[in-house]
């Protein structure tokens, strides 16, 4: 488990799943399941039409709710995207940024991850920033020079004051959905190789303070040895996030 200067977070990422009458039934099922769980944070990251009702769902709980991505200008021709401010403006504190699905399929670079963790935290939002290897990063051995190259380029020009606002969710793209999942070994030794690079980046101490979570198929039955290890500072949850009681283990495996 981690030390006491960082906090745990278990983060669901909803992915294209449940529709606001969804959210909200899921949300009403976990909540009293969750009640009183305070030793992490809960987050659920929401499709952005199913936001407002997750979040009304979960008022006054211990549940917060967050957007899965964000575009880094303010306003104009960018159809089909939302901006930091929009998320503000209904309340949203947590954004995920560059996880590995947008950098597959819809082209994210670490250039354009940058410029949106950086309008995210301009607007006072919360980043979980996702970075991982693909698989034949991690056979050829090169996984923390991967990590290593995303973690600087991803986090530029993000000083130590807005680190703060920053989760690292390191998510090897091979475990992600896949069922496979990184032994705590290897999901210690690379958040582990991650903070190395933020005491480069930061100092050893601010290095100290920022959460790093694990995510690639962490379920109830692996979610205990995973967040046993001293580097694993939460976890960033697909699948197992759509289920009450998966989720809820995950939970109490970091409690
Ligand atoms: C994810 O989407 O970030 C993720 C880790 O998914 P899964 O838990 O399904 O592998």
């Amino acid at each position: 488990m981690n030390p006491a200067n960082r906090r745990t977070v278990i983060a669901g990422n909803w992915k294209m799943n449940f529709t606001p009458d969804e959210a909200t039934a899921f949300i009403n099922e976990i909540k009293p399941m969750v009640a009183g769980k305070d030793n992490c944070d809960i987050i659920f990251c929401a499709p952005y039409v199913t936001i407002d009702a997750a979040m009304k769902a979960a008022a006054g709980s211990n549940i917060k709710i967050g957007a899965e991505n964000v575009h880094y200008e303010e306003k104009g021709a960018f159809t089909g995207e939302v901006s930091a401010k929009m998320l503000k403006a209904i309340g949203v504190e947590y954004v995920i940024i560059g996880h590995s699905e947008r950098r597959q399929y819809f082209g994210e670079t670490d250039t354009t991850v940058n410029l949106r963790t950086k309008a995210a935290l301009a607007n006072g939002m919360k980043v979980i920033l996702c970075l991982g290897e693909v698989k034949e990063q991690r056979l050829a051995g090169i996984t923390n020079e991967v990590v290593a190259m995303q973690t600087k380029l991803d986090l530029a020009d993000v000083d130590a004051e807005a680190l703060k606002n920053v989760i690292i969710a390191y998510e090897p793209v091979w475990a992600i959905g896949t069922g496979l999942t990184a032994t705590p070994e290897q999901a210690e030794e690379t958040c582990g190789e991650i903070r190395k690079v933020l005491a480069d980046m930061y100092g050893a101490d601010v290095a100290e303070t920022v959460t790093i979570q694990y995510g690639g198929s962490m379920n109830d039955a692996n979610a205990a040895e995973l967040l046993a290890k001293p580097n694993v500072d939460g976890g960033l949850i697909g699948g197992a996030s759509l289920v009450a009681s998966k989720f809820t283990a995950i939970v109490d495996a970091a409690q």
